[in-house]
């Protein structure tokens, strides 16, 4: 397929030199200048959606998602695919579904889950909004790109999935975390702890598979100083995105609101900025109940 990509960062450019690796032609752009392997660089986003049957955005906001759709979806060809990769609002992806079907365009919002090194490896999950005839027009590119593709309903569904995996992750991750503490001042050894918790009733993928101890369980960023893995930054994006869509719909999400809260104080007040997520167990570690 002719591909446009219009958003080459930490997650988009692994992704384009993916799709390129599997034989499509691809034409990226960034307004930052980036040349992924195997990607043909164009001068503007326009440039790099014309004539392409699908146009894949990978962009930090709802904001920016929207103003370089409202630039390229004219100048589309018709029948093409406007598939956005980006974490944004549920609302943006609803209103930019609704422009793309004015120009006659279908659109997909297709969050992912699996970071920078799914985006390298070509493993990450992909959790899908929209048609079913543009989900099945996009099944290669998902396989070129990921290992997985859930197609959760119409459009805004996608990133309704993502938001509300997320709200549970982040909200785990806390009481992980301050299990952990706990566990410390009651003079409970850590192995112990995850010993028993990885196979009992509180385990979960923070416990089992991205334990915040350092030196317990499988390899995670605990043990890499805490750099990121999923920094901390976009965690509390993430949960704000949940906030704001909870409040859209009026939602009861007091533990989302807590984490996000939590995260907050982390990122903005505290040293949590550029951090990975689970490097909430040291802030717990240092703190006292008041
Ligand atoms: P990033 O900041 O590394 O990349 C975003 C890119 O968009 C940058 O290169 C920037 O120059 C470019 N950009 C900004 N405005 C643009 C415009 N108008 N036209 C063209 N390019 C423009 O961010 P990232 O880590 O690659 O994340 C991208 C998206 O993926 C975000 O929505 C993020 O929440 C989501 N995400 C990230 C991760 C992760 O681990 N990094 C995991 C899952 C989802």
């Amino acid at each position: 397929m002719k591909i446009g990509f219009v958003g080459l960062g930490n997650m988009g450019a692994p992704m384009a030199s993916n799709l390129a690796n599997a034989s499509h032609e691809v034409l990226g752009f960034d307004t930052v200048s980036v040349v992924p392997t195997g990607v043909i660089q164009a001068q503007t986003a326009q440039d790099a959606a014309s004539g392409a049957d699908v146009v894949i955005t990978m962009l930090p906001n709802g904001m920016i998602a929207h103003s370089v759709a409202r630039d390229i979806l004219p100048i589309m060809a018709k029948g093409a695919v406007l598939l956005d990769c980006s974490t944004i609002d549920v609302a943006s992806a609803q209103t930019i579904d609704q422009l793309a079907q004015d120009y006659g365009i279908s659109f997909l919002d297709a969050p992912v889950s699996g970071g920078v090194g799914g985006a390298t490896a070509g493993t990450l999950t992909f959790m899908v909004g929209g048609t079913d005839q543009a989900f099945t027009m996009a099944g290669p590119l998902f396989e070129a790109m990921g290992q997985k593709s859930v197609h959760c309903g119409t459009a805004g569904n996608g990133q309704a999935a993502k938001i509300c995996n997320n709200m549970i992750l982040g909200i785990t991750m806390i009481g992980t975390c301050e299990a952990f503490a706990l566990a410390d001042k009651l003079g409970l050894d850590r192995q112990a702890m995850f010993d028993v918790v990885s196979t009992s009733s509180g385990y979960s993928w923070t416990m089992n598979a991205y334990c915040p101890a350092p030196g317990i369980g499988p390899q995670s960023p605990a043990d890499n100083e805490y750099k990121p893995g999923f920094s901390a930054d976009l965690m509390l994006k993430d949960l704000r995105l949940s906030q704001q869509a909870a409040g859209d719909v009026d939602a009861d999400t007091p533990m989302g609101a807590a984490a996000t809260l939590l995260y907050e104080t982390f990122v903005e007040q505290e040293d949590g900025a550029g951090q990975d997520f689970s490097a909430m167990l040291p802030r717990f570690e240092r703190r006292s109940r008041s």
